[in-house]
């Protein structure tokens, strides 16, 4: 059925399935590496499998967007930024994903692009920036210090023409923001982390409602080999038909959590969009349909951090996050986040239950 008369919790349900009567419901997991040509000669490197066609139509579906999909998060960020021109210009947030920050650096030093940073609320810098670059890639909420930047400033700001306004929408998901809507030229996210939700699987995707700009990511995800496989296509398809339950559970949780975090006396600074007295929490309010499943607190010093992670039960010490269960680690040992808080400890809140996972939390903290 059209899905675009659809909620975007059916379209998750209903996007990217077989309709012919004899199929089976879900397409299945097509291991190939080429199919009988009639001349065309189709290659899973360039025209996916069933399987990922499958899992870009539902991202797509849910976004009205043309989908394509990666190996992982990184590969979308890279063909991403494969779209600026040689000498351009790159604007990236001073707290982002690491990984997005190193592939900006290292193309600066190699005279591929310059890059300029700026505090992602600093939205008066954002909006004069964008007039001459490139590349303007946002990140609202940020990674991991959840400060939430004015998306809608700037999907209205002056572009100069060709340029690409380009999200991480991994903390979000777009059942939370939809930045294409907004004006956006490019919506990424990271499937490892929310859409695929089961921490089994490697992925990343990129939404655009351009024609050439899907056709120029398609290529360099083609040609550089960035392709998924049908294994990881059919695992985040199958993540994504509970995304939004998952979602629900897990920011409820996490406004819960954030609160008693707020009120322990071991903590002295909870960073969760959905707190009144958080600093973006109106922007939030006004620009988010949830405040997510991530937040950040710190303790006293990094000693104190990383005997606590250490000292959890069930919540797991693990890197990522946007999984069913919750993780959580010290984030200034990840290299790159040395600027970080030392203390800073920060939290993926999965679908467990709401007491379960603050027993644990406050058993570890004291
Ligand atoms: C994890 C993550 C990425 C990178 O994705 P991978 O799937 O690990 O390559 C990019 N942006 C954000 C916000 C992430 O959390």
């Amino acid at each position: 059925m059209d899905s675009s008369e659809l909620q975007p919790e059916s379209r998750l349900v209903v996007g990217g399935r077989p309709s012919a009567v004899g199929s089976p419901l879900n397409t299945p997991i097509e291991v190939a590496s080429t199919f009988i040509s009639d001349g065309d000669s189709p290659y899973a490197r360039g025209e996916g499998t069933a399987t990922v066609r499958s899992y870009e139509a539902v991202v797509g579906a849910l976004e009205d967007a043309e989908a394509v999909a990666y190996a992982s998060g990184m590969a979308a960020v890279a063909a991403v930024f494969s779209l600026v021109p040689p000498a351009g210009s790159v604007v990236i947030p001073d707290d982002c994903y690491q990984g997005v920050a190193a592939i900006a650096a290292e193309g600066a030093e190699a005279g591929r692009w310059s890059v300029r940073r700026l505090a992602t609320d600093d939205t008066g810098s954002w909006v004069s920036a964008a007039a001459g670059a490139d590349l303007i890639w946002f990140e609202t909420p940020s990674n991991p210090l959840l400060v939430v930047g004015d998306l809608h400033a700037l999907a209205a700001a002056e572009r100069r023409p060709g340029s690409v306004l380009a999200v991480d929408n991994t903390f979000a998901t777009p059942l939370n923001q939809r930045p294409l809507d907004l004006g956006a030229d490019i919506a990424m996210q990271s499937s490892t982390k929310l859409l695929g939700g089961h921490s089994d699987l490697l992925g990343g995707v990129t939404t655009t409602r351009s024609d050439d700009l899907a056709a120029r990511l398609r290529h360099h995800a083609m040609l550089h080999g960035a392709t998924p496989g049908a294994l990881e296509a059919y695992l985040a398809t199958r993540g994504m038909r509970t995304l939004a339950l998952r979602l629900a559970q897990g920011q409820r949780s996490a406004a819960v959590l954030a609160e008693r975090l707020q009120a322990h006396p071991a903590v002295t600074i909870v960073r969760y969009p959905g707190l009144v007295d958080h600093p973006g929490h109106e922007r939030a309010a006004a620009q988010l349909d949830g405040f997510g499943t991530m937040l950040s607190f710190d303790l006293v010093d990094g000693e104190t951090a990383a005997k606590t992670c250490q000292g959890i039960r069930l919540i797991r010490h693990a890197t990522s996050l946007g999984s069913v269960e919750s993780t959580m680690e010290r984030r200034a040992q990840i290299p790159g986040q040395e600027h970080l808080p030392p203390g800073l400890i920060r939290l993926s809140v999965g679908i467990e239950h709401v007491e379960d996972l603050w027993a644990d939390l406050s058993q570890a903290l004291t």
